[in-house]
């Protein structure tokens, strides 16, 4: 009977180790499924928190100042819906994509800097430019590191790496391992999310 007895309450507990497991499994795809909420959210829920970030400064002729910290730039979605246009909006705010050939900077080949639309940080230099093919403006390098942050993009059913302003997370673009020396980088950009800064004539002869 003792025997039984014991048999009985192993059941038991390897019955409770398997509720437990269950549980957890539960809980995990419950984490993991509000991280799929849309990262526009977060944007919303961190205002108030004048959380900082680390950028470069660069004046307009594409020259380094100086590494700063400033607060993020937080707006509400009105308040975004004020400033850009609706295509704008939709790219920025919404991850939305320009069509191909579409945009006003993919054929640029001028010599400049191109600001975020939203907030005016410093992102590329047409020295990184390069025609990729694509009809997307597309650079081998952002023009400082800490000027955009990178994110895993799943939606659309595919594997992507996302490109955001660090100074106010508009959606720029997507960054592939596809593009030419010396990276081998490709950052795909949206031209609406971007604002082309022709280099000033300063009166010194180009080399
Ligand atoms: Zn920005």
């Amino acid at each position: 009977m003792f025997d039984s007895d014991l048999g009985a309450n192993e059941k038991s507990m390897v019955r409770r180790r398997a509720f437990l497991v269950t549980s957890a499994l539960a809980l995990a795809g419950a984490i993991l499924w509000s991280l799929r909420r849309p990262r526009l959210v977060q944007a919303e829920a961190a205002k108030g928190t004048s959380e900082e970030v680390t950028i470069v400064e660069f004046s307009d002729s594409g020259e380094r100042l100086k590494t700063v910290h400033v607060p993020k730039v937080v707006k509400t979605e009105d308040e975004w819906r004020k400033q850009l246009s609706r295509g704008v909006f939709a790219i920025t705010r919404q991850a939305d994509t320009e069509l191909a050939y579409s945009g006003q900077y993919w054929n640029l080949h001028e010599k400049g800097l191109y600001r975020c639309i939203c907030c005016d940080n410093a992102l590329f230099i047409s020295d990184t430019k390069f025609d990729s093919g694509t009809g997307w403006p597309s650079f081998w390098a952002p023009i400082a590191p800490e000027n955009v942050r990178t994110t895993r993009d799943a939606s659309l059913g595919m594997a992507r790496t996302a490109v955001s302003c660090t100074k106010c997370d508009a959606h720029l673009g997507h960054v592939f391992d596809d593009g030419p020396e010396p990276t081998g980088l490709r950052y795909c950009m949206n031209s609406a999310s971007l604002k082309f800064v022709a280099r000033q004539v300063t009166g010194i002869p180009n080399q």
